[in-house]
């Protein structure tokens, strides 16, 4: 393979001829993507797109950052309630977790060949690298992607480019292949040595997929499509999924318990429609129990949000019960920490 150039021997041998779309995730790979292609003296537009699994729910501001520091301006697209979706019934299926990384590629891919159109832009680029993830990264999956995404050889992926069928820019001149990368696999070595090379600095490491990946996250998502139903479930209900600590007592009744201060606040947000037990003279967790849940097990809720309160012995702790509107006391006695229902209530996706 011939030398790369340097950064301004790339710049002279420019044409600004073309225009591109980069998809961002801000993590390392997409930036460097779509900063080497902006090196090559094609203009670049970030395009991060928010999605509802975001693990960083700042994510959005270190895109920009990112990028900005690239040199590159960002639109940022929300489409947290469509990617839902593809969640719910993905075609190629899910991963090790409930992450559908096909189809959310193909998705995202589809987005920003909208905005290629809206922008006036010849081709995306994305910092996908060959054989760096197991779902969606393969050989096989990068070619389906391509073409069901219908951007087919508009689509750039400069890191891996010279290992992959030669994209639209490089076919018309606009960027000479010796000046994309071939990488493959989960090193890191290479995108520092090009970090480097192109002046990118403070990056993160990896964008790390997102909460579908999760083991936790995805049991109470596997967990939450079977009792509350995969079209049933609201956007909120996948929210509530990232807080608390979840134990299904039945197939009616499922119980949230808040882990800390923030946690309860938060856990105020989804109390409509829930039942709310919270303790009145001590300090505690606030819990919901969600479902058709008996009058024992809103009982037995107690008990277990009582585990979490701060107590000595086995007194009952009184806590307060809001039930549609209504409200009403229970002395409940604390479950002791040992009591091996709850790990075998937890939703947690440990094997028991
Ligand atoms: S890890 Fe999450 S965000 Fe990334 S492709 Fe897979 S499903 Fe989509």
């Amino acid at each position: 393979m011939k030398k790369m150039q340097s950064r301004s021997e790339l710049a002279r041998s420019s044409n600004k001829v073309a225009k591109a779309i980069a998809l961002l995730s801000g993590g390392l790979d997409s930036t460097l993507a779509a900063a080497l292609v902006r090196s090559l003296g094609i203009e670049v537009i970030g395009l991060h797109i928010h999605i509802l699994f975001d693990t960083d729910q700042k994510r959005s501001q270190h895109v920009a950052k990112a990028a900005e520091d690239a040199g590159i301006k960002v639109r940022t697209a929300d489409l947290s309630k469509e990617h839902l979706e593809v969640v719910r019934h993905p075609r190629y299926g899910y991963g090790a977790g409930m992450n559908p990384c096909i189809d959310c590629r193909i998705f995202m891919l589809r987005a920003a060949k909208k905005v290629m159109e809206e922008e006036g832009a010849q081709f995306v680029i994305t910092g996908e690298v060959l054989g760096q993830r197991p779902m969606s990264q393969h050989l096989r999956a990068l070619t389906r992607i391509a073409k069901e995404s219908e951007l087919e050889d508009r689509l750039l992926r400069p890191l891996s480019a010279n290992l992959l069928s030669e994209a639209l820019p490089v076919k018309k001149g606009w960027i000479r292949c010796e000046n994309l990368l071939a990488l493959q696999g989960r090193g890191r070595q290479e995108q520092i040595k090009l970090a480097t090379r192109l002046g990118i600095e403070g990056y993160r490491q990896s964008a790390g997929g997102c909460l579908l990946v999760e083991k936790v996250y995805a049991a109470r998502l596997r967990d939450a499509f079977s009792h509350i139903g995969k079209d049933a479930m609201e956007e909120q209900d996948f929210l509530l999924l990232r807080y608390g600590r979840h134990f299904r007592l039945s197939d009616r009744a499922k119980v949230i318990v808040g882990r800390n201060e923030r946690e309860n606040e938060i856990l105020e947000g989804f109390v409509t429609g829930r039942v709310m037990i919270e303790p009145i003279d001590t300090v505690g967790p606030l819990t919901l129990v969600e479902g058709e849940s008996s009058p024992e097990e809103v009982i037995l809720a107690a008990c277990l949000a009582a585990r979490y309160c701060d107590h000595y012995g086995e007194a009952p702790l009184m806590m307060r019960v809001i039930r549609s509107g209504e409200e009403s006391m229970v002395a409940a006695i604390p479950l002791t920490p040992d009591d091996p229902r709850i790990s075998s209530w937890r939703i947690d996706g440990a094997r028991r």
